[in-house]
């Protein structure tokens, strides 16, 4: 049977491509849902329509969340995916680190899943970067700079806070002591312990991100470029397929997936 899926925000910009692919790769949706001043634009779809997760859940047992709006609507979600036993994949960004521990505990006891970029590519740096970092050795200043649409409501972008956590991470820093996210004025020498995160806003970009590692003399960078959004969507609907078979205990992530592909 086909993969039943819950798309939340599916008036919005992710929400829209991943509801159009789901269809292309013959998946279900069994309901759309919006905010109460959205919900009249959604009878297109053709499938249940609605704005309160806990009226719509109990109708579609089973159902797949995908999760792509904002972070105070999410975590109203999350708890109901947990509360009526509905897997859920959010790619929601900007969450708080209050949020983000309750959305670990919550995970626990359901099925839930969460990458702030949903890209194989990134996914894919995000394992081999501290490599890179180690072996470079401490001389080298770690830096990123990331672009992004002049729609995008958070900065920097939640996977440029991912990067730069993994960067962090691989020298045994904590990023908030060593995040730099605004530099102007007479600042003096950068401090060795410092990894600058900049972002730049405009047109359509849907995300770019470089991470640069300059020491004397070189200096490498390496850059991802998501060309569509139908990449994130892609990994979205990978992430709905695989979570259904996950038990409760951690918050799982595109990571897990590759992993587990990768040893298997
Ligand atoms: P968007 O503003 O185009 O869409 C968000 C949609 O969510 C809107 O239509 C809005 O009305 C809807 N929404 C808000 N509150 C809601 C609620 N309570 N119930 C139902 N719907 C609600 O934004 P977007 O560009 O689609 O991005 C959405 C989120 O996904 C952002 O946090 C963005 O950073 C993130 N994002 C993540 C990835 C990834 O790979 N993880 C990729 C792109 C975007």
């Amino acid at each position: 049977m086909a993969l039943s899926l819950v798309v939340m925000g599916a008036s919005g910009r992710m929400g829209t491509t991943i509801a159009n692919l789901a269809l292309e790769q013959g998946l279900k949706l069994a309901a759309v849902m919006e905010r109460p001043e959205k919900v009249d634009a959604l009878a297109h779809w053709g499938c249940l329509a609605g704005s309160d997760v806990n009226a719509i859940l109990p109708q579609v047992p089973g159902a797949v969340i995908i999760d792509f709006t904002a972070p105070e609507a999410t975590m109203v979600t999350a708890r109901a995916a947990v509360r009526h036993g509905n897997p859920m994949v959010i790619g929601t960004t900007g969450f708080s680190a209050e949020q983000k521990a309750e959305l670990e505990q919550l995970a626990l006891s359901g099925k839930l899943f969460w990458s702030p970029n949903m890209s194989v590519g990134i996914n894919v740096l995000l394992e081999i970067l501290p490599r890179l970092v180690r072996m470079l050795g401490p001389d080298y200043d770690l830096e990123m700079v990331e672009l992004h649409h002049n729609r995008k409501k958070d900065s920097p972008s939640g996977t440029a806070l991912r990067l730069a956590e993994c960067l962090a991470d691989a020298r045994d820093w904590d990023l908030k002591d060593v995040a730099c996210y605004h530099r102007e004025g007479i600042i003096g020498e950068r401090p060795k312990k410092e990894i600058g995160i900049q972002a730049v806003r405009g047109g359509d970009v849907v995300g770019v991100h470089t991470v640069y590692f300059m020491g004397a003399g070189e200096r490498i960078e390496v850059t991802h470029q998501a060309h569509s959004r139908e990449n994130f969507a892609q990994g979205a609907l990978r992430a709905a397929r695989w979570i259904g078979g996950c038990t409760p205990g951690k918050l799982y992530s595109m990571s897990d997936i590759l992993l587990s592909e990768v040893k298997s």
